[in-house]
């Protein structure tokens, strides 16, 4: 125990509100089928427990999963009202709120961020975004991008927000009026199941949503369907493009929302305390699972010292562990996979030359885990300053002027998001010009909105999710000038 901790109890959450199936089957045209057979294992990344066998898709499930959501798409939903469709979303929204507790902790447990996360966070950003994207379901006249549906929409999401990304990726698209046929990541494919039981509780008509779950494999037949007529995929760059390249020619609308290495750009006149808790919540948040993350501190040189080390005494008082505890900051790296990615990028860091610190914490002994770590005296051409780590590791780069440090943050093939802190309010405007990213926060980071739009510049990706601009991808752009 050092001196700026003092032991707490455990406050773990009860995991008794859900009630984990033995083997899940995939949901197509509104009910749980066994599909071909096959089946893979999910785990909990805290402890390695297998949580549950889930069917594995193969090209002829997803068949029938494109064929439920045509027909659904035909038959039903594109024929009902704007207010029909919205009703279903409202309730969904509202089951989801319900639920949300339970939803928390399934997330958690298979997931493995923290449960303040999962209860206070994804959830009700899930909900949310139901509730917004229900709004515009009789609005869509007034959206700019006309009001005509594409038809079936294939869309596959990452494993860092499970939940929330079928959020982005449901609600919009049924709001316009198509149907999906949704896939999980293979780590991650429970709360996605819930939500499918969720929808029959929801009494929405069999088809509108299918679930297969499956890896990369199942990701793919998705994609390349003849019948999918928008592709709408979240994931990492190089499959981004691997998509772009499946699609090319091709009828298919697509949007990509890919990597990310944000700047986080600090200058001397910020409120040192505010910005250190933003340099941890842009980079420790769900365990640096995020493709926004502030993975590139950028600090300016007359503060960097005194940042970091306050920096360094607030990252000694992180609790990681448990993911359950309602304590913890940092939980589980979600996958062995992603922890030898982690450990090995930052071996690299070492080897290249910068300094390496990681916060003195007593990791469990099952399950995957990572101490939160900072790299000082990285410069622009270390890979840990260039490659998206996806962990709780943060690289330290310096700065004199504003114009160095646009261009250092611009350095970089990703465009995804930045943060500035600065008193003065002119500066985040002329930041906020300046730098090539989607979204820029001020004095503040990973905050999100349904209201508000996400996407990337050049590899981060093309497309927007949220906001009336989430409406463009799901709909036959029918109106000039549209993209304004
Ligand atoms: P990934 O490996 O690209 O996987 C994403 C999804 O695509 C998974 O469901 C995956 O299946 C599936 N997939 C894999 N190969 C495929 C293929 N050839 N065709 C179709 N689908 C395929 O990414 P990840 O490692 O899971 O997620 C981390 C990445 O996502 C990071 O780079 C992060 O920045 C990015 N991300 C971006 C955003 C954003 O909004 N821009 C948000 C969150 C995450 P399985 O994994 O199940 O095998
Ligand atoms: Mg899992």
């Amino acid at each position: 125990m050092t001196d700026n901790t003092f032991e707490y109890a455990p406050a773990p959450e009860s995991r008794a509100i859900v009630d984990i199936k033995p083997s899940y089957g995939l949901f197509i045209n509104g009910e749980f089928v066994d599909g071909n057979g096959r089946a893979f294992k999910t785990i909990n990344p805290a402890t390695e427990e297998v949580l549950a066998e889930v069917a594995e898709a193969d090209d002829a499930d997803v068949d029938a999963a494109v064929r439920a959501a045509r027909r659904a798409y035909t038959r039903v939903w594109s024929r009902m009202s704007g207010a029909e469709r919205a009703k279903y979303l409202y309730r969904i929204a509202r089951i989801i709120q319900e639920r949300g507790r339970e939803l928390a902790v399934l997330e958690s447990i298979d997931n493995g961020k923290p449960i303040k996360e999962s209860r206070d966070v994804d959830v009700p950003i899930v909900a949310a975004h139901f509730f917004y994207y229900a709004g515009w379901a009789d609005k869509l006249q007034y959206s700019g991008y006309g009001s005509t549906p594409l038809g079936v929409a294939g869309q596959v999401i990452p494993w860092n927000f499970p939940l929330l990304m079928l959020a982005w990726k449901i609600a919009p698209a049924l709001a316009c009026g198509n149907t999906v046929v949704l896939k999980p990541a293979e780590t991650t494919p429970l709360t996605a199941l819930l939500f499918a039981e969720i929808c029959q509780q929801a009494d929405l008509p069999p088809g509108v949503v299918n679930i297969v779950t499956g890896a990369g494999e199942t990701g793919r037949a998705i994609v390349s369907h003849p019948d999918v007529d928008k592709v709408a995929f979240t994931g990492s760059t190089e499959v981004g493009k691997a998509i772009a390249r499946a699609v090319a020619g091709s009828d298919k609308k697509v949007t990509l929302e890919l990597g990310g290495k944000a700047a986080n750009i600090v200058f001397d006149d910020a409120p040192l305390d505010q910005a250190v808790e933003g340099i941890v919540n842009g980079i420790f948040f769900n365990q640096g699972h995020v493709c926004c993350a502030g993975s590139r501190l950028l600090v300016q040189e007359s503060v960097a010292e005194e940042v970091m080390s306050r920096l360094k005494r607030r990252m000694a008082t992180l609790r990681v562990g448990d993911p359950l505890d309602k304590n913890t900051d940092v939980g589980a790296i979600n996958s062995a996979e992603q922890l030898s990615k982690i450990r090995e990028l930052s071996e690299v860091g070492e080897s290249e030359g910068a300094e390496r610190w990681s916060a003195p914490c007593d990791l469990p002994s099952n399950g995957y885990w990572f101490a939160p770590t900072v790299f000082t005296g990285v410069s622009q051409a270390h890979r840990i300053a260039r490659e998206e780590i996806f962990g709780p590791v943060l690289s330290v780069l310096t700065f004199r002027t504003p114009s160095e440090a646009v261009e250092k943050a611009n350095n970089t093939p990703f465009g995804l998001s930045a943060g500035v802190w600065t008193d003065k309010g002119s500066r985040i405007l002329s930041m906020a010009n300046r730098l090539r990213a989607g979204v820029v926060w001020a004095n503040t980071f990973n905050k999100f909105d349904p209201t508000s739009p996400f996407g990337g510049y050049k590899e981060s990706g093309y497309g927007r999710e949220g906001g009336r601009h989430g409406l463009e991808g799901y709909l036959k752009n029918t109106e000039k000038g549209a993209n304004s």
